[in-house]
């Protein structure tokens, strides 16, 4: 596995290769865990070269973040990507001037929602980031986790809108054997933490059972999920069901598919979940044309 610390350097061990080899990309922020390992091993099976950045990308966090919190273990980090097979692992110290960005995209409607609603600019600092990393790496594919459904769902749009030649791939969420989805923050949780996070699965889980058994009404899905939030003194910052793809705000559900999404505070930690809502809907009955008999 090769190291590189500047765009240029990157660039140069790269451009031999793309005439005959494909290039898979996962972005990261490092502290890397099974969920980070999981996307790095769908890149390999998608193509010849994997390419892993670690970057705590300081334009997606707000005032009063966790930006200098935010745990780096850089040694871990590149001996499991070195033992995951991955080829390239880009380490800037910085991708931006020294003066800071004067050019930035902006997410539009898809981020008025959700984190975006409660983290102003957040998506703005992830699009622009995620752009000058294809930039740099110009990879054919680019894996990311639907633990962040938002920012999978606003890159899928940026890469249509703006045309950028990368397939975006999906990859599902990977939970701790009790529930809790991974995630470089759930270090900050304390043991007692830990056990009243669990309530934001449990809760998701909950809407996604009754959604199952036939309930379609939104309001009583997130009844019954704040019933869990209040048993576990939770206070939620958003408990939202939404269309999967245009993260419109549902109120019945139907065959569109639908997900349920949560956000709350835990001790330090602010933690993030989702999970889809299928009705039961039986198939329409089979219209018996001819005479089986
Ligand atoms: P981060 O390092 O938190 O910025 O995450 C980098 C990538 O890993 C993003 O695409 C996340 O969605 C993905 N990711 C983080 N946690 C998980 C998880 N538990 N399961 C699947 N993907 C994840």
């Amino acid at each position: 596995m090769r190291i590189a610390h500047s765009a240029d350097e990157l660039r140069r061990q790269l451009k031999p290769l793309r005439s005959h080899q494909t290039i898979a990309f996962v972005p990261t922020m490092g502290c890397l865990h099974a969920g980070h390992m999981n996307l790095i091993e769908k890149a390999g099976e998608l193509a010849d070269i994997v390419v892993v950045s670690i970057y705590v990308n300081p334009l997606q966090f707000g005032t009063g973040e966790d930006l200098d919190a935010y745990p780096r273990t850089f040694d871990v980090d590149a001996a499991l990507c070195a033992g995951a097979g991955v080829n390239f692992l880009f380490y800037p110290a910085t991708l931006y001037p020294k003066s800071g960005p004067k050019i930035t995209l902006k997410a539009t409607r898809l981020s008025n929602c959700l984190c975006g609603a409660s983290r102003p600019g957040h998506f703005d600092g992830v699009i622009t980031v995620v752009n000058i990393l294809f930039n740099i790496i110009q990879p054919d594919f680019a894996v990311f986790g639907e633990k962040d459904w938002q920012q999978l769902t606003i890159i899928r749009r940026m890469v249509k809108d703006l045309q950028m030649p990368v397939e975006i791939i999906g990859s599902e969420i990977i939970r701790e054997a009790d529930g809790l989805a991974m995630s470089s923050r759930n270090r900050y949780l304390s043991n007692t933490d830990h056990s009243q996070a669990l309530a934001l699965s449990q809760a998701l889980t909950a809407m996604q059972q009754s959604a199952l058994a036939g309930e379609t009404s939104v309001g009583v899905l997130k009844h019954i999920a704040q019933s869990i939030f209040d048993t576990a003194s939770i206070q939620t910052e958003y408990l939202d069901v939404r269309s999967a793809n245009s993260l419109k705000a549902r109120h019945i559900l139907d065959k569109q598919p639908a997900r349920a999404f949560v956000a709350a505070r835990v001790g330090n930690a602010r933690l993030i979940d989702n999970m889809p809502l299928e009705l039961n809907i039986s198939p329409e009955p089979a219209t018996c044309t001819e005479d089986s008999q």
